[in-house]
């Protein structure tokens, strides 16, 4: 099972409502989730935690021999948007048709977003829309779960793969959430669940 920090310290990904960068968010839950699979007996790849990871390619190479290769990000809105940003919160879940195991990586899209909403977390939705996100078709609209074919990692990996926007950090009021490390422990121990949940199928 291989846990991928999401960006680079040198390219961090989404800067937030306060000002931090969204690779210490991914840091902090990668972190979490690997220690809650490996509460389970799961043998757990940490994939880019000390921020120099440039290239992709490097990625999937560590993620050889994974039979999982999840992603762990935080989400934004279109630039246009970001005054708006207060009204766009929740998760979502993307996968690759291009990825060699699709109908694997959806299983586990699934079963993420399923314990996800179980633990009181809400799916974003808007990456659907046409007008307010990308158009992303619905895999499983209601897990979370969306189509995004040409995501460079999810394509590359040699296993399923899924990539998590934990919640949308330019909206201030989610990103105190996403900051308080209960909160950061219980999406932790969701994903870990739908992880266990696919691996075992
Ligand atoms: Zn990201």
């Amino acid at each position: 099972m291989a846990v991928d920090v999401g960006h680079y310290a040198a390219e961090p990904g989404v800067i937030s409502a306060s000002g931090r960068p969204e690779f210490e968010y991914n840091r902090d839950l990668a972190l979490e989730l690997k220690s809650q699979l490996e509460r389970s007996g799961m043998q757990v790849r940490l994939i880019g935690e000390r921020g120099e990871y440039q290239r992709l390619g490097w990625r999937t190479r560590d993620a050889q021999g994974a039979d999982l290769f999840v992603s762990i990000h935080h989400d934004s809105v279109k630039e246009r948007l970001l005054p708006r940003a207060d009204e766009f919160a929740g998760f979502s879940l993307f996968l690759s048709r291009f990825n060699p195991f699709p109908a694997r990586s959806l299983a586990c899209a699934s079963a993420m977003g399923k314990e996800l909403r179980a633990g009181g977390f809400k799916p974003s939705r808007y990456h659907a829309d046409a007008v307010l996100g990308e158009s992303r078709p619905f895999a499983d609209e209601a897990n979370g779960v969306h189509y995004y074919d040409n995501l460079a990692v999810a394509r590359s990996a040699t296993m399923p793969s899924v990539l998590v926007e934990a919640g949308v950090i330019v909206n201030a009021a989610e990103e105190a959430k996403m900051r308080d490390p209960e909160v950061r422990a219980t999406i932790a121990r969701a994903v870990a669940e739908g992880v266990r949940e696919c691996l075992s199928k």
